[in-house]
């Protein structure tokens, strides 16, 4: 039993909690602290220096957080984590950490549409320029790649189309390039694929969707793969170069393994200052115990459900990995073969109206923004989140007026079935 591995579902409970050391608390507590005392003047000077670790402020860390950090660290297989007030707060630092005004990094075209945005515009005003590849087609990231490129961006299945990228092939121009590879692991989750062992640098999440699961805190995680050389060609300053804040502490050379973590956490969090709230904290760890037993009931009631969609008659197209006829049924079985993910879209042959049918008459699905849930959800983007495009800026961002996506929960899937029958009908 000592040198066996624990699996998943041990470590999605055990992994980075003990019973609390002051009061014996099985369950970790929220620290609901904003502060935390010092022993004397030279530990709160050593904290300050980090030549010590612990806790000076909640903005920069808490104990809540702490054990949540090292439950994802340890599901992902990375060295280190650090939790973020959002998923759009954990790609800023990561970003932040990485790039000067000025640079560029590639992204697959293929992303959550909040990304699209944040890239396109808020990160335009920080100087840093997104260029865009084809997810579909791992050369068009080599190609897009300049001297002043300095990271790359995927996700591992892609909101809202269900692909499923090629990771190894993209690590690969990655690690020729001298780039770190960011993969956004939201809609897989550890459980259905681990990006770090296929050579991702760097794992990014949105917490409010599948890894909270109950639809009720926000939240985001980096982690660390501790497998990137940020000093080999010195196009990393924040990490390689002595800085300023920390007597000319060089993070990298300090911290090794670990450096992203901590150069995100006392630069980016600690001076943007995105801070996940320790209840927050508490309720996406109690969230995460589940996540193996929730992923694996979501993606096959989600299989269920797209089988029985591509043979109604009001149906024209599914597209769901998990389906054997789907073109991305291959990397689906490579990188993720205990399911294809809760995240489907399907197209319906009366076009715009049946859309807003469809969302209107469902009963137990509910109509909103958002996925990874543990109910079922259902959002028709033509009419809300992309209402404001023409219908050619629509289709092209798969978002055309036939559109319907559908995040599946866990309840019984007969009843998903037929709730969907009978507001199609
Ligand atoms: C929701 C989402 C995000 C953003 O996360 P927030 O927690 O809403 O800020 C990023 N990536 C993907 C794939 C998402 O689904």
């Amino acid at each position: 039993m000592a040198d066996k591995k624990p699996g998943f579902d041990t470590l999605a409970i055990h992994a980075g909690t003990a019973p609390d050391p002051a009061t014996g608390a099985r369950i970790t507590p929220i620290y609901q602290t904003t502060a935390y005392v010092f022993n004397d003047v030279s530990h709160a000077a050593d904290l300050f220096a980090l030549r010590a670790f612990g806790n000076i402020y909640t903005r920069i860390m808490n104990p809540t957080q702490a054990v949540l950090e090292a439950k994802v660290a340890a599901l992902e297989g990375g060295t280190a984590a650090l939790a973020v007030a959002s998923g759009h707060a954990a790609q800023l630092l990561t970003f932040h950490a990485m790039l000067r005004p000025g640079d560029e990094f590639v992204a697959a075209r293929q992303l959550y549409g909040g990304s699209i945005n944040q890239f396109n515009h808020s990160f335009k005003s920080f100087g840093w320029h997104v260029v865009w590849a084809d997810a579909e087609d791992p050369s068009s990231f080599e190609k897009a790649i300049s001297p002043k490129t300095k990271a790359i961006f995927i996700e591992s299945i892609c909101n809202p189309g269900g692909r499923i990228t090629d990771i190894e092939a993209i690590a690969k121009i990655a690690k020729k390039a001298g780039l770190p590879l960011i993969v956004d692991n939201t809609l897989a989750t550890p459980y259905l694929c681990t990006p770090i062992s296929h050579g991702a640098n760097i794992v990014l999440h949105s917490l409010t969707k599948f890894m909270g699961g109950h639809g009720n805190s926000m939240g985001g995680v980096i982690v660390d793969g501790g497998n990137f050389d940020w000093s080999a060609s010195g196009r990393y300053p924040l990490l390689s170069e002595p800085n300023d804040s920390y007597h000319g502490m060089r993070f990298h050379e300090t911290f090794g393994g670990i450096a992203f973590a901590i150069t995100c956490r006392v630069l980016g969090l600690r001076d943007l200052g995105p801070a996940m709230a320790p209840l927050n904290a508490f309720l996406i760890l109690t969230g995460i115990e589940t996540l193996g037993l929730r992923m694996q009931r979501h993606c096959d009631n989600t299989l269920a459900v797209a089988n029985w969609l591509s043979k109604n008659a009001h149906v024209s197209w599914v597209n769901y990995a998990g389906l054997p006829t789907d073109k991305h049924h291959t990397l689906h079985k490579k990188y993720a073969p205990k399911g294809a993910g809760a995240v489907l879209t399907f197209g319906l042959k009366g076009g715009y109206d049946a859309g807003v049918k469809l969302v209107s008459n469902v009963k137990l699905l509910s109509h909103l923004a958002n996925i990874g849930d543990t109910r079922s959800l259902i959002i028709h983007p033509a009419s809300t989140t992309h209402s404001q495009l023409t219908d050619e800026q629509k289709t092209k961002a798969g978002a055309g007026p036939d559109v319907v996506r559908l995040s599946i929960g866990i309840e019984d899937v007969s009843d998903i079935i037929a709730d969907l029958e009978q507001a199609l009908g």
